[in-house]
């Protein structure tokens, strides 16, 4: 969801400014949230044109990977030589594509080969764009030695314990992929990204002065994309309604990101203890569609009666933009996933950042240097088997929801993001120079 969300936003975007779209599709999704997600834009924007990509026949058994999403990226990036046929059959003849980033160094080359322009949207950090811009001459120094801290070339060092683990395995299938796609950035006709000035000026300079890699492209902020689709309300919602302005922590760890049963009932305890209001979405498994057991197993039977009172437990999707942006929301307990980190600085909600894996501590700590919240650096990371406990969550979640210093600086970030997309606000700027080019 973190690639498809910023996706149909852009393609919202354009189509709002005039932009005939195609918006190419792949069934069946990994998530079933992904096919909702799909079927839900097109129903809402009949204008938007679906291009069924149909993958070639594709063997996951042979990867050593089991995530799910890496695997299915690698399946798209495997039928790239399919996607000449798929163009020459639409009309009006596309004239540009825009390919997610997990797919550059297998796409770049066969749209070149057609003679369009290829554009990539990259939905993560600037910061993370410079460690994947960089990260190819890096590990080319490395020999045997293993990735470390890496230093940015023009920005700031990432340490080694922010570095996604998959990096650290040369052979770890996402690894081959990040290598690929770095060493392709050069080539693409312009990178967007769903990020803005305010919030990361110092590595979107980097990457536009050609400190970070030489060469690149236009590194064009046009972020945070607008949520594009609404929403009818629903139970979650109804029960904000309920509570008093400013009083509700949310905590979810977005699309992918399972938690283990013993954190789980650690981080129940924990908002228990901490005496917030709270709206906490359960995840326990990284596809949604393999979540059976039911949140009284998850937490034990009294839990929810216990809470009831003050917190409310989901299990399942709910519409986070309409959360955040809820008067009753004033905190948000987050694992720092790029688009979360963007919609909550949308609506200047401060973030307690319990980042889990991939990007995430590399987003918290952009996040972090925003004023956007606070980030533990101790609690568990993906690889690390330790419980972090019910009173020490519990602590941290009452510091979020009481600290007017923070609620301040997160309100004049909010300020600063909603400049930033208006139309002659710098994302704003971004998406019209875009569409110039177009
Ligand atoms: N999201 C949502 N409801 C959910 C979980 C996620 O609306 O129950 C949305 C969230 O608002 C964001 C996206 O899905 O737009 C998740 O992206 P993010 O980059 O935050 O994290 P990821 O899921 O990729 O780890
Ligand atoms: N990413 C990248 N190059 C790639 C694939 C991914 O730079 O070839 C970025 C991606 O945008 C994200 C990070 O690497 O910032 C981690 O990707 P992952 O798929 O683990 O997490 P997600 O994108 O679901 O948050």
């Amino acid at each position: 969801m973190g690639h498809l969300a910023p996706f149909c936003r852009l393609a919202v975007a354009l189509s709002d400014r005039a932009c005939d779209v195609s918006f190419i599709t792949i069934q069946p999704t990994v998530s079933s949230a992904e096919s909702r997600h799909v079927a839900t834009l097109l129903a809402a924007f009949p204008r938007l044109r679906p291009l069924d990509f149909r993958l070639a026949d594709f063997d996951p058994s042979a990867f050593a990977s089991t995530d799910p999403f890496f695997l299915r990226f690698e399946a798209i990036r495997r039928s790239a030589h399919l996607l000449p046929a798929l163009l020459a059959a639409t009309s009006p003849p596309v004239s540009a594509l825009v390919v997610d980033i997990s797919l550059a160094s297998a796409f770049l080359p066969v749209v070149s080969g057609v003679g369009l322009p290829c554009y990539l949207l990259f939905t993560a950090s600037a910061a993370m764009l410079s460690l994947c811009a960089h990260f190819p001459a890096y590990i080319a120094t490395r020999n045997t030695a293993g990735v470390g801290d890496v230093g940015i070339p023009g920005l700031r060092t990432v340490p080694k314990a922010s570095i996604p683990l998959p990096l650290h395995d040369p052979n770890n299938l996402f690894t081959t992929q990040f290598v690929e796609n770095g060493r392709i950035l050069q080539k693409a006709d312009g990178i967007l990204i769903n990020t803005f000035h305010a919030l990361e000026q110092e590595a979107l300079d980097a990457l536009n002065g050609g400190k970070v890699v030489p060469g690149l492209p236009p590194v064009v902020a046009i972020g945070p994309l607008k949520p594009a689709m609404g929403c009818e309300g629903g139970s979650t919602l109804l029960w904000l309604d309920a509570q008093p302005a400013r009083s509700v922590v949310y905590v979810s760890f977005g699309s992918r990101t399972a938690m283990s049963v013993d954190q789980m009932k650690e981080l129940g305890s924990g908002l228990e203890r901490s005496g917030c209001r709270f709206l906490w979405v359960v995840k326990s498994k990284v596809v949604d569609r393999e979540e059976e057991v039911e949140l009284e197993e998850l937490l034990g039977e009294e839990y929810q009666e216990r809470v009831k009172e003050r917190g409310l437990v989901v299990k399942g999707w709910v519409e986070q933009e309409e959360i955040l942006r809820h008067r009753a929301v004033s905190g948000f307990v987050s694992h720092c996933g790029w688009n979360s980190v963007t919609e909550a600085a949308l609506h200047g909600v401060p973030i307690l950042a319990w980042p889990r894996i991939g990007d995430q501590r590399v987003n918290a700590d952009v996040m972090a240097r925003g004023g956007l919240g606070i980030w533990v650096k101790e609690w568990s990371w993906e690889g690390e088997e330790k419980v972090v406990r019910g009173d020490e969550i519990g602590e941290r979640v009452r510091e979020l929801m009481e600290d007017e210093g923070l609620r301040a600086s997160a309100a004049r970030l909010g300020r600063e993001t909603v400049k930033a997309v208006t139309v002659d606000g710098s994302s704003g700027k971004g998406l019209t120079e875009f569409i110039g080019k177009l």
